[in-house]
């Protein structure tokens, strides 16, 4: 098998795991939103590119918003990411930003023009 392709299949299955937690994540921002719950701390799910992970991280709504202007930005706990298919762009204690990279850039961008869409 030719490793490039293997590693754009990784790559695109990393960005459409993550994808969809972002999709979580989003929801509940909206709905603190609604509520007024602004100034409270956001549990979102972290959005690695382990489909089974199911860890939260605490962050303000100002620090995911700005994380999630970016479509190809994930938030992350620290250990989680995979260097062949994104880079950390950002570090804190308890999360860490992370950039996709190749292939899953395009999936991330394409799946959230998507999510926007509709
Ligand atoms: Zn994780």
């Amino acid at each position: 098998m030719n490793s490039d392709d293997e590693l754009d299949r990784r790559r695109e299955r990393a960005a459409r795991n993550e994808s969809l937690f972002r999709q979580v994540n989003e929801r509940i921002d909206e709905l603190a939103q609604k509520f007024q719950l602004r100034e409270e701390t956001l549990s979102c799910v972290c959005e690695c590119a382990d489909p089974m992970c199911v860890e939260r991280i605490e962050i303000s709504h100002h620090e995911y918003e700005r994380v999630r202007k970016h479509p190809e930005e994930f938030i992350i706990r620290p250990g989680h990411e995979v260097s062949q298919v994104e880079e950390v762009v950002h570090r804190e204690t308890r999360w860490i930003v992370v950039r996709k990279v190749g292939v899953a850039a395009t999936v991330a961008a394409e799946l959230q023009e998507s999510a926007d869409g509709d």
